[in-house]
């Protein structure tokens, strides 16, 4: 008889690219033999992948470190705090490894001689899909690591190093992939997706018997193949964005762009070392609402940056008024230890930023409101996430999962997870809108 399956629990934090990361430890896990537990009693031993952005990320990551001490006692770090080890040690010097971002081998060395594999050649069956930590009908898409900026109030590149990128081919057969495993939504995510390929020169390669360049726009072409949704996540304005508008104005990709502004003021800008130019932003956003009417732009920003006077904060809400962003996330600056902008003189204080804060999201939740009652009536294609006895919650092309709004939709009891249908926007709340589906259902996927 053979031996039971060595027992690993796995807790996920931070950023989507983190949960990118948890997927393929976890992939690599099962592929092994390894069987993933959902407790910490049933588990043999724990890995705990950490973020490590800013400090209140580094406290969670300490306390499930210490919780995962507590419950199980046999503990595996990994991810971003794991460049910050002597900080983990100093707190926990019991745990078994740490290991940095994207460093599967640590762990999977690590978790080799905490508990070493029981292979089974039938256990090794594996969805070509891998293991993935978001519901089946949507994935992540990690098309590069690292980042080539230095932004002054963060260290990921410290953490993950500079720029590299997953050349567009495999990138494309990880898409494809997904895609027959059911996935109908691709979320691309990277530090930088607008430098995507700069590292390899753009290098050209083939996929489905034609020649792609490491290069979003192509990337994009590529992915509209699939016939499924494709958002684009943490873009930033450089003027080569305006090459995908065609691909949106076409129903290619998804007319939505996430682009991280952080700031309006270009003296602050300037501080905080961001690529892009903002001068031009504000034609930038006007030309692609000319040529993509529906476009869904979300952003987001940092208020009280050390130096921020008030006339740069009133610049940053006249921006956040005239460019009527859909979707908006904001933060009060915090110190990140490691980082160059903790050297800034004239810090905001605590009283100042949280006021700043609170008139900034006043500012727009006034602008996302008045958006959303612009849907009334509308007949928009949602996705369905889930549905049960008090109807279905899906997303609109405006939606990204987790980070934007919903859609209710009152009568959609029948529907299933992954199914796109269309409906009628009947009402809208400060977030989220509520619908009907559209009679008869004109299109499902
Ligand atoms: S672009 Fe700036 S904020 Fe984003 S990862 Fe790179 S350095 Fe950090």
């Amino acid at each position: 008889m053979s031996q039971a399956s060595p027992k690993i629990g796995f807790v996920s934090l931070g950023c989507p690219k983190a949960l990118v990361d948890s997927e393929r430890i976890l992939t690599q896990l099962k592929v092994e033999g390894y069987e993933i537990v959902p407790s910490y009693q049933a588990a043999d031993a724990v890995v705990v992948n950490t973020c490590g952005f800013i400090d209140a990320a580094v406290q969670e990551s300490l306390d499930a470190i210490g919780e995962a001490l507590h419950e199980n006692g046999k503990v595996i770090v990994t991810g971003c705090l794991g460049k910050r080890s002597e900080l983990i040690r100093e707190a926990y010097p019991e745990v078994l490894s740490i290991s940095g971002p994207q460093d599967y081998a640590s762990v999977m060395s690590a978790v080799h001689t905490a508990l070493p594999p029981q292979r089974n050649p039938l256990l090794d069956i594996i969805p070509d899909t891998g293991i993935k930590l978001t519901p089946k009908h949507y994935a992540y898409l990690k098309i590069s690591e690292g980042c080539n900026h230095r932004c002054s109030f963060c260290i990921i590149p410290s953490m993950r190093g500079d720029l590299v990128s997953r050349p567009v081919d495999q990138v494309l057969l990880e898409a494809e992939r997904l895609v027959k495993g059911g996935v109908k939504e691709l979320l691309v995510i990277s530090q930088d997706t607008s430098a995507y390929g700069v590292d390899l020169k753009y290098a050209e390669r083939e996929w489905r018997g034609k020649a792609y360049r490491t290069r979003m726009t192509e990337l994009c072409q590529g992915l509209s193949e699939l016939g499924v949704w494709t958002r684009l996540h943490y873009v930033y304005p450089y003027p080569h964005v305006d090459e995908v508008m065609p691909l949106m104005a076409e129903g290619k990709i998804l007319p939505y762009l996430d682009i991280p502004f952080q700031h309006a003021s270009p003296r602050i800008l300037k501080l905080m070392k961001r690529p892009g130019n903002i001068d031009k932003t504000l034609e930038r956003i006007r030309n692609w609402r000319a040529a993509v009417p529906d476009i869904t732009l979300r952003s987001t920003f940092i208020v009280g940056f050390p130096g921020e006077t008030d006339a740069e904060f009133e610049e940053l809400l006249d921006f956040l008024r005239e460019a009527e962003l859909d979707r908006v996330g904001a933060f009060a600056y915090s110190p990140v230890e490691g980082a160059r902008a903790n050297e800034l003189p004239d810090p905001v204080s605590e009283e100042l930023k949280e006021d700043r804060l609170e008139r900034f999201m006043a500012v727009q939740a006034e602008i996302s409101a008045a958006k959303l009652q612009r849907k009334l009536g509308r007949t928009l294609t949602v996705l369905v996430d889930e549905a049960g006895a008090e109807g279905a919650v899906a997303r609109s092309a405006a939606d990204a999962p987790e980070i934007d709004g919903l859609v209710h939709i009152a009568d959609g009891q029948a529907l299933k997870p992954g199914q796109f249908v269309q409906v009628v926007v009947e009402s809208a709340d400060e977030h989220d809108l509520h619908a009907r589906l559209a009679q008869p259902l004109l299109k499902v996927v």
